[in-house]
């Protein structure tokens, strides 16, 4: 399989939806060991509304169905990570065709450009214990291997992994931005909790597209 068609797309984001549905007592915990504690119940609220949107409406384009999916996300969420999560899939949207389908290399660049809006946006930098921690390498890997021409699956499957390494990652870092920056030396051993939801989603979009692609 070499194209994401609309339908595996919205599997993928059907997923997310429900894992970080499922995940929402973790990672209320670890925000609040290092923030303000509301991290798990926005991310669940936002991520419920998506998933419920997507079965509700049919959306036959891939750029409409990113651009909606990030929208609901924003509508919904408040706080920095309704902004900085809505952006990761609104972002990049202008790389996606206007087609019922699309191709690994463009869905790749799609969230690279996501990834970039949300530095932009954001003023974060890697090493700071955000989100971008996971995002930055996830979405390097996923582009560096559509590049190559590789597989869908094999593609999220090391966007998945490097997420999870730079959750790993994200455990040593002194807190930079955002409310846990108060926390300072306290959140050092913590994993940031938006990265922590990267990789959720990231672990979605890999198990969705492993399964749908055998
Ligand atoms: P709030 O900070 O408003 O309480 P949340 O608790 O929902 O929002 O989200 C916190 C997460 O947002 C952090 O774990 C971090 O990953 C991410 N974050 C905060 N500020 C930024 C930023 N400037 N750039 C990227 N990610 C950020
Ligand atoms: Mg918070």
């Amino acid at each position: 399989m070499k194209n994401l068609d609309v339908e595996l797309l919205k599997s993928m984001f059907i997923k997310a939806s429900e894992t970080v549905v499922e995940q929402e007592p973790y990672l209320t915990r670890i925000d609040t060991l290092i923030g303000d504690g509301d991290h798990g119940i926005g991310m669940k609220r936002g991520f419920q509304a998506l998933g419920q949107m997507l079965k509700q409406n049919s959306i036959q384009e891939v750029d409409t169905l990113c651009n909606e999916s990030g929208l609901e996300l924003v509508k919904t969420m408040g706080g920095a990570s309704g902004v900085i999560f809505g952006t990761m899939f609104i972002g990049g949207v202008h790389k996606l065709p206007h087609a019922s389908s699309c191709s690994l290399p463009e869905f790749a660049a799609y969230l690279k450009e996501g990834e970039a809006a949300i530095r932009r946006r954001g003023k974060a930098k890697a090493g700071q214990k955000t989100m971008l921690d996971a995002l930055i390498p996830a979405a390097g890997a996923l582009l560096q291997e559509a590049e190559k021409g590789g597989e869908i699956e094999s593609g999220f499957r090391g966007a998945y992994q490097k997420a999870l390494e730079g959750v790993e990652l994200s455990k040593t870092m002194l807190s930079r931005v955002g409310r846990s920056k108060n926390f300072r030396n306290g959140t050092i051993g913590y994993p940031d909790p938006g990265a922590v939801s990267t990789s959720l989603i990231f672990k979605a979009f890999y198990e969705t597209v492993k399964e749908q692609t055998q």
